[in-house]
Order: structure tokens, then C-alpha cells, then sequence
């Protein structure tokens, strides 16, 4: 290639980059098809602190947020419409979101803004399930209806390790086909177990617990949610085992203190693995969440701008293997 194709090309990029009408473009690897959510209130993001309970004196708070004040707030989406102010959200902020749900509800959202939506699916709860027919319906999802990534698995909320072998069937067809898979572990906030969820346990949110599993599915992607928090030392420990293994920050960037986000955010990046840590809000009810949390690491001062490209994008379009032009 001649220098002068390459100086035309970098001015090229250079105006695409200046347009105010198309900011350099973002994937959220972490998003929810949802409806609307009633259950959903205002929020104060990144709260200082959690609070204990009592539970002689409740009501007890099943995330233990303090109540601290702030403005402006998020707020949730009118009735109705939050698909909508998602999906607005994205097209302004230039956003293409990874968006996990039952398939008809993804299928929605990907009918809505078929290039702003990747699909994503998976099987259910174990207990209580018909494990053939979850087989099926990923089977058909992933090999005709387009589907590109098997998430969110929420094992950790049954309590039960993402290597027991009753959901091995299911990470042997990822591996087969060849689809990335998308496991939350980790987060959870204060009194998760005992106030929200009796079958959720911390210790199966560790990192550590995917060694076997990998082992068994050497080909497997795997793209941890949550980035395994607050376990960072299994998290490190099984990001040099596995290279493979990607992690996202989704749920972690707004609902933890500010200052233990950036230097979970910065621990993984100084330690060496700064392209595979991939950006994402779990968005699930308020649609200025997406803007707010790019915010957190366009202002992260320890991270080079080159740091950043990778985290809110070039990371997730190596993993995803989308057009790295695109
Ligand atoms: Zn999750």
C-alpha cells in the first residue's frame, strides 16, 4: 500500500471519527429484552455503600443500595416505551447491543433494529426443565433463526456451577456450533441470597469454577459477566488459563461504589488483559443507563484512549467476530 493510499485513508477515519452526526461506534455485549419493568424506581447510580438489615425489623432492601440523592437520576422508561428509548438511545450514541431473552421477546427487538440488534438466547432454569426441548429450541435459534451468542445463563442464581455435568449438554452445542456462551457470575449486591434469592450463592459466582468445563470444551468462547466481581485474583487467574475466556463489565460499572469499578476496571487492564474485557450495562429499565455508563469509561483517566476503542468496541467485535471495519 503507497504511503499516499494510507494518509488518505487515516484522514478518511480521522472525518469519520469528527462527524457530530456518528459518534466511533460502541457494542454493548450485555443488554435485556424486556418489556417494561413495573417493578422499576428511579435509581441513583454507583451508591457508596450497602446497608446491613435487620430481619426482625425489615422491610429489607434486596440490593441494599443507601439512598444517597443525585441529579440528574435514571429513570425508567414510561409504560410502553422502553423499547423504543433503547433503541433510540443506540441509534444516538451509534450502539449495537448483544440483546438477551426468551426468542420470541429478542426477536421483537431484532425485528425493531435488525442492525443494532445482535440476538442472543439460552436454556432456562434446570430444575423443572425438559432439557430436550431446550436442545431444540437453541438448536433452531442458532442454526435458523440467526441467534449469535447462548446468554444469559444465570446458573449461579440456581446455585449450581456452570461444570455440573447436567448443563453440559447444552455448552457441547455451543462448542459445536460454534457459539460464543455468556455466563453471569458474580455482582449481586447486599442480601442477595438471604433477602432476594435463597438459591443464589456467592462461591458460585467464581471464575475458578469454569476451569473444568474448559477443560471438557477446549474450543468454547466463554464471556464472563460481571468480569466474576469481586473474585479479581480467579478472575486474573483464569483469564491467563483460558484465552478464550472474555469478560464484561455490565451490572459492576453502575451499581458498585465509582472509585471499586474503576480500579476492578484497572486491575484487569494493568494486568495485561486489556483486550479481552468487553463493555456493557446490563440494561434492563432505565434507557439513559447506556449513556451514563460509556460516560464511566470515556472519563476512566488510567485508561489510554487506545484502552478504551478496545473496551467499547474492538474487543466485543473480536469476540462476536463482526467486520472490525463496521
Ligand atoms: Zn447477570
Amino acid at each position: 500500500m503507497s504511503l499516499a493510499i494510507v494518509s488518505l485513508l487515516g484522514a478518511g477515519e480521522a472525518a469519520a471519527q469528527n462527524t457530530s452526526a456518528s459518534p466511533s461506534p460502541i457494542i454493548d455485549v450485555h443488554m435485556h429484552a424486556m418489556a417494561d419493568a413495573p417493578w422499576a424506581v428511579p435509581v441513583c447510580p454507583n451508591q457508596a455503600r450497602f446497608e446491613a438489615s435487620d430481619p426482625k425489623n425489615g422491610p429489607e432492601a434486596p440490593f441494599g443500595w443507601s439512598k444517597e440523592e443525585c441529579s440528574p437520576k435514571l429513570y425508567p422508561a414510561p409504560k410502553g416505551e422502553y423499547m423504543k428509548a433503547v433503541l433510540a438511545e443506540m441509534e444516538r450514541l451509534n450502539v449495537r447491543g448483544v440483546v438477551f431473552g426468551d426468542v420470541e421477546a429478542v426477536k421483537k427487538w431484532h425485528a425493531a433494529a435488525p442492525d443494532r440488534v445482535i440476538p442472543g438466547t439460552a436454556f432456562g432454569r434446570i430444575e423443572g426443565t425438559d432439557a430436550a426441548k431446550q436442545l431444540r429450541m437453541l438448536e433452531v435459534a442458532f442454526t435458523k433463526d440467526g441467534f449469535k451468542v447462548m446468554g444469559e445463563i444465570g446458573l449461579q442464581y440456581e446455585g449450581v456451577s456452570p461444570s455440573d455435568m447436567r448443563v453440559d449438554q447444552y455448552f457441547a452445542l455451543a462448542e459445536k456450533l460454534d457459539i460464543p456462551v455468556a455466563i453471569h457470575m458474580g455482582t449481586g449486591g447486599s442480601g442477595r441470597a438471604n433477602v432476594a434469592m435463597p438459591t443464589y450463592r456467592g462461591s458460585m459466582g467464581n471464575p475458578l469454577l469454569l476451569e473444568e468445563l474448559l477443560a471438557r470444551h477446549p474450543k468454547l468462547r466463554v464471556q464472563v459477566m460481571h468480569a466474576g466481581y469481586p473474585m479479581i485474583d480467579n478472575m486474573l487467574t483464569l483469564l491467563q488459563a483460558n484465552s478464550h475466556v472474555y469478560v464484561d463489565v455490565a451490572g459492576l460499572i453502575w451499581s458498585y461504589p465509582r472509585k471499586e469499578v474503576n480500579r476492578y476496571i484497572a486491575r484487569l487492564v494493568d494486568a495485561g488483559f486489556g483486550d479481552r474485557v468487553m463493555y456493557g450495562t446490563d440494561q434492563l429499565a432505565w434507557p439513559g443507563l447506556m449513556a451514563y455508563s460509556i460516560a464511566l469509561i470515556q472519563n476512566a483517566d488510567y485508561l489510554s484512549p487506545e484502552q478504551k476503542r478496545d473496551i467499547l468496541y474492538n474487543n466485543a467485535a473480536r469476540f462476536l467476530r463482526l467486520d472490525p471495519a463496521k
